[in-house]
């Protein structure tokens, strides 16, 4: 497996396994029985009454007021911050990197590219592209598995935020569902169900608001993580556009406008490396000056305007 994407398969599973032991370890979860918040392992309270019991002097309420501030306003900035933020600095790299649901769009990507030949449900699949019956077979075999397990174990995970895990776990072994339960297996069922088979990376375009915050963030940012094309090197490439085909954002990664849907996934420069042998002509780079010194230093070869063009 290529570096960069075996890089990518282990920060996403990395942070599949974050996002599924966090409650876990009460690291983070609502106990919605006792009606108390897990932080950090240890239940976090904001503490206000026993402040005003304690003292009702001006200055027990200024006490009151910054316990209130650090305890319950100062952690929601800094979490509703986190996206905007790594947009700024990083564009979209927490949704080809580590997101979760990501990981499972691009799971079943693979999955359908093996058993239809192409990566999404919809379309037709030229004849010579078709794979053959034994590899559609055991694919398919594995999607049955994968639609029939992943939803109910991910739903088991995710109860954890708000029934304590063990309980939930508990239950589920020995099957007996509480109301809550079976609402929530239905929910997740289908939403991952609807999100992982039929949508996919086109929720991550047009619905999901982690990566609308980043997106906004990194295209206005003057410095953030981009994909670079090396258009002086033009001349180099082949047009064999193994670049566009492995990109699941559908982003035509030689255009000189950027595309706000890159996910800065690093495929692209995979691809390239992979077909040119060794120095492809993409690359990360921070900000736009490395773009621009680029520009004005371009020189296309013949394909540049048969790529332009369209033809
Ligand atoms: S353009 Fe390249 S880095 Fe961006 S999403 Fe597509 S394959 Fe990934
Ligand atoms: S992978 Fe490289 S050589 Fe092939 S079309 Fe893309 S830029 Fe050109």
């Amino acid at each position: 497996m290529d570096r960069i994407r075996a890089a990518r398969r282990a920060t996403q599973i990395g942070f599949i396994l974050v996002v599924a032991l966090l409650p876990v370890f009460d690291i983070l979860r609502f106990d919605v029985a006792a009606k108390q918040l897990y932080l950090f392992g240890g239940v976090w309270e904001l503490g206000l009454k026993q402040g005003f019991y304690l003292d009702e002097s001006a200055g027990g309420a200024a006490h009151v007021a910054i316990r209130f501030f650090l305890k319950a306003i100062l952690p929601w900035v800094a979490v509703l911050g986190i996206f905007p933020l790594m947009g700024f600095l990083f564009g979209r790299l927490f949704c080809g990197w580590l997101c979760p649901e990501g990981a499972f769009f691009e799971y079943a990507d693979h999955l359908t590219e093996k058993v239809l030949g192409r990566k999404s449900l919809f379309g037709k699949t030229p004849k010579e592209d078709r794979p053959p019956i034994w590899q559609r077979l055991k694919y398919g075999g594995l999607a049955v598995a994968s639609v029939a397990l992943i939803p109910p174990i991910a739903a088991l995970f995710l109860m954890g935020y708000f029934i304590a895990p063990e309980t939930a776990w508990n239950r589920a072994l020995s099957l007996q569902f509480t109301p809550a339960m079976k609402v929530g297996f239905v929910g997740v069922y289908a939403y991952m169900f609807t999100t992982f088979v039929l949508v996919r990376h086109t929720f991550c375009k047009y619905v999901c608001a982690a990566g609308l915050m980043q997106t906004m963030f990194g295209w206005i940012s003057p410095l953030s993580l981009r994909i670079h094309f090396n258009r002086a090197g033009f001349s180099r490439c082949n047009d064999c556009k193994r670049c566009e085909k492995v990109c699941f954002m559908n982003v035509k990664p030689r255009a000189s406008l950027r595309d706000i849907n890159c996910v800065n996934c690093g495929e692209c420069i995979s691809a390239c490396r992979y077909e040119l042998g060794g120095e492809g002509l993409f690359s990360y780079c921070f900000g736009a000056e490395k773009d621009q010194r680029d520009k004005k230093a371009a020189h296309c070869g013949d394909l540049a305007p048969r790529y332009h063009s369209g033809k």
